[in-house]
């Protein structure tokens, strides 16, 4: 919006506006399969800070977030969010920018997830994924029998499905969630449930983070497995990230990795997770296009 009376203390607004509608133009089409919406955090009361940089909290309410993140989306050109957590939340983000959120019904215990809602949803033409599924939280492996009804759910609708698997902010058993167990994210414990539901499609949240070699071992032998760099590509020491992503690279997987930012509350962090997969001077151009966008168009089947 322009209006003919500047005061000076607009002026770096407006300034950054143009530039970010600049960078809008220029750079190439990204998708962030790993977005949270929140209605209400408890984090948002305490401000916390920027894990990585320490800069405090910028966006503290369901609207600001929202807003905050849809700017940086904007500026670096992501045109296809996947949008979890507050299911609500998510909608009214798809409400908000409708051709570009798609919306995730996400949960941390089985025995609280909805599976009328799920397929009411999913007919209606609003969920198109569930995820993020953080069953580590609440100490259940995705090879728990309370997990079966969902997966047989998810390969029966056909719907992605995105795990949480790795690790958890420092020090989680001690405060949210007692029951936390860094093994149950160990993505090798997907073997059974990809035995029985062969058509699953399931993407590991975090890549496993830091389990490389069940990482490597179940997308080797499973081929349908997709993985999503979030979180990773910008609260993790570059160095470590980069060579972590390298070490996927190596093993092949290059055509199964996706843009995840998992921003949580900080929108910033979207731009630092891009940064994170531009600045890994190992991968071809080729092979950033793939991470950025082409391999989230596949998996979620988004030129269908
Ligand atoms: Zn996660």
């Amino acid at each position: 919006m322009r209006t003919p009376i500047l005061s000076l203390t607009l002026l770096p607004f407006l300034a950054s506006t143009t530039s970010a509608q600049e960078n809008e133009q220029d750079r190439p089409p990204i998708i962030d399969v790993h977005v949270h919406a929140y209605a209400e955090d408890d984090r948002w009361a305490l401000g916390a800070p920027n894990p990585r940089t320490g800069q405090p909290l910028t966006a503290a309410s369901e609207q600001a977030h929202m807003q905050a993140s849809f700017d940086e989306m904007k500026k670096y050109h992501i045109v296809t969010a996947v949008v979890s957590n507050d299911y609500d939340a998510a909608l009214r983000w798809k409400a908000a920018w409708p051709d570009h959120i798609l919306v995730s019904y996400g949960f941390d215990d089985p025995d609280e997830a909805d599976l009328a809602f799920i397929r009411r949803e999913h007919a209606a033409g609003r969920l198109v994924a569930l995820g993020e599924l953080g069953l580590q939280y609440m100490g259940i492996g995705p090879n728990d029998p309370r997990m079966e009804p969902l997966w047989a759910l998810a390969e029966e609708l056909d719907v992605p499905v995105g795990l949480h698997t790795g690790l958890a902010p420092p020090g989680t058993p001690y405060t949210c969630c007692p029951k936390f167990r860094i093994t149950l994210g160990n993505p090798a414990l997907l073997e059974e449930v990809l035995i029985r539901h062969p058509s699953l499609r399931v993407y590991l949240m975090h890549a496993g983070f830091p389990y490389v070699q069940e990482t490597i071992a179940i997308m080797h032998m499973y081929p349908q497995v997709y993985a999503d760099l979030g979180v990773l590509d910008w609260s993790r020491p570059r160095e470590e990230f980069h060579e972590y992503l390298r070490t996927l690279i190596r093993s092949g997987l290059g055509e199964r990795l996706m843009f995840g930012s998992d921003q949580m509350i900080w929108p910033e962090a979207i731009g630092m997770a891009i940064e994170g997969i531009e600045s890994a001077s190992f991968l071809t151009e080729e092979q950033k296009r793939d991470i950025l966008y082409n391999n989230a168009v596949r998996f979620f089947r988004l030129d269908q």
